[in-house]
């Protein structure tokens, strides 16, 4: 175990923790991979392994999904009625709330992100959504509905729809925000009745053993919940393409998601895909920019700009123009960077060396197409994956940097003249995942949140999520939504029942 020396005292149980030997929860049993292989997790802040996970693969997600599939078709989770069912999980809430010290310290370890803001927003959030589909469970209606049936004259019939749980499902969730992407995936899937085998991402394991952990402390039935650990290209994609699998849910690249959507096609399952952004932040001129500078600048740096719905591109009007940039640049050098475990710091590393370089490799292209850094533009330190925050401009359309994902803390900024000019601008990406409007003028933000192709348009704000608001993409971005009722519904099939009286 190695940790970077910082002013936060590792808990206990954290201590413990990572000093065990994993293991993978199957079929309630805590298992290593069948072929006894493991891979290291690491600390980004100092690039040394931090413990050993077993590296499930194909035979691995074999048992995972027959004891899913046990479950669902003859287990105890059947025999639960909706209200056990949310009881379990309103369970699970509170023992996540009693560690919940525990998860922040370990999503900042895994994945390098300020211990303070997990504590105040990963970890809370992740809880808060178990509870609101705990409270969902008991309310997974159908319809009366009044047919007339043309061809059968005379005949009377009662007719109604059922929903019920899609059945076995397969969760592939990434890095950037471990524990709550767990939580976006099993809270819709758990309070409709679904089983699950979920695989968390290479990088970040360990908040997931945990939460499997407090599923079996918890009470719910094995099989219910099983965590694979292991590689996308080997455990991912055994899941993906698996038979007896009648779901899969994907978070991640939208390359990766065009793969998943490849192997589901086998068995024909269910698929919901939330995947890349490139998502623009529109500033107008009547914007208050005393709030709209730190609001535009913290929806990009939030995380590391490692959030799908990071706020990636810049477009303020020409006259402020160049007092949002230096505003936003100024806000980019007052980021303390430093190990995530330190509270003081404002940013820690990204999560790995892959993305460090591939963040580092964005920026050279920029430059090379003709793109200059307010500031920043590197890396910070030699240990560790630390970015400088970066602010671009002189950036066009064509480039790289305006056109793809990024995932880090990297911002391209450009002037517009007039609204439809932005609109173009705003939706000339293969992505639609989310947009911010900032503006004091609420006619024109109602009327660009109709114009623009996003499945989330905040105005004067930027990643607020909640547990009830849906999320999810249009074009490329995605298919389905992830929390609200629309996640619940994807987790569920509509039968009719016709009867005739
Ligand atoms: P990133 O590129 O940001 O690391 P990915 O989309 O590669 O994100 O990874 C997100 C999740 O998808 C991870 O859990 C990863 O293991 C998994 N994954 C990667 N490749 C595949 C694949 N070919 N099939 C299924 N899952 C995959």
């Amino acid at each position: 175990m190695s940790v970077a020396a910082t002013d936060t005292p590792l808990s206990p149980s954290v201590q413990q923790f990572l000093a065990t030997d994993h293991t993978m929860l199957i079929d309630g049993n805590w298992v290593t991979a069948l072929s006894g292989q493991t891979f290291s997790t690491l600390n980004p802040a100092t690039g040394e392994t931090m413990c050993q996970i077993p590296e499930g693969q194909q035979g691995d997600i074999d048992l995972a999904v027959r004891a899913a599939r046990r479950a669902f078709d003859q287990g105890a989770w059947r025999k639960l009625t909706a209200s056990e069912r949310g009881k379990l999980i309103w369970k699970l809430a509170d023992l996540m709330e009693s560690r919940l010290e525990d998860f922040a310290q370990l999503e900042s370890l895994d994945n390098g992100k300020p211990v303070a803001i997990a504590r105040v927003a990963d970890v809370p959030l992740a809880i808060d959504l178990f509870r609101y589909m705990a409270g969902w469970a008991t309310k997974i209606e159908g319809h009366t509905i009044p047919i007339s049936v043309p061809n059968a004259p005379g005949a009377q019939f009662h007719a109604y729809t059922l929903r019920e749980p899609v059945g076995v499902v397969g969760q592939i969730i990434p890095w950037n925000f471990p524990l709550l992407m767990a939580a976006w995936k099993l809270g819709p899937a758990l309070a409709v009745g679904c089983t699950i085998i979920l695989k968390p991402a290479e990088q970040t394991p360990l908040s997931a053993l945990l939460l499997g952990q407090l599923f079996c402390e918890a009470g719910f039935p094995p099989g219910v919940v099983n965590i694979v650990t292991g590689f996308g290209e080997t455990a991912g994609a055994a899941l993906a393409a698996h038979p007896d699998v009648d779901k899969v849910a994907f978070t991640g690249s939208t390359e990766v998601g065009k793969l998943i959507l490849h192997a589901a096609s086998g068995n024909l399952k269910k698929v919901t895909l939330e995947l890349g952004g490139k998502s623009p932040t529109l500033v107008l001129a009547d914007a208050d920019l005393e709030s709209s500078i730190p609001g535009v600048a913290n929806a990009i740096f939030f995380n590391h700009g490692q959030c799908c719905c990071a706020g990636s591109r810049i477009y303020a009007e020409k006259s402020i123009f160049d007092k949002v940039v230096a505003g936003v640049a100024d806000q980019a050098k007052q980021i303390k960077i430093g190990p995530g475990m330190d509270t003081q710091t404002d940013m820690g590393p990204l999560v790995s060396e892959e993305q460090q370089q591939r963040v580092l490799g964005y920026l050279e292209a920029g430059m090379n197409e003709g793109a200059k850094a307010i500031t920043g533009g590197g890396r910070v330190g030699e240990r560790g994956y630390f970015i400088e925050p970066t602010v671009l401009v002189n950036t066009n359309q064509s480039m790289k940097v305006i056109q793809e994902e990024i995932f880090g803390p990297v911002v391209c900024a450009e002037p517009f003249t007039d609204l439809e000019e932005v609109v173009a601008k705003a939706n000339g990406s293969i992505y639609g995942l989310a947009a911010s409007i900032w503006t004091k003028d609420i006619g024109k933000a109602h009327r660009l949140a109709a114009q623009l192709r996003a499945g989330t348009v905040w105005i004067n704000c930027h990643n607020i999520f909640d547990a009830a608001l849906p999320f999810g993409g249009y074009k490329q971005s995605g298919w389905g939504r992830e929390m609200g009722h629309d996640a619940l519904e994807l987790y569920t099939e509509k039968k009719a029942v016709c009867i005739q009286v």
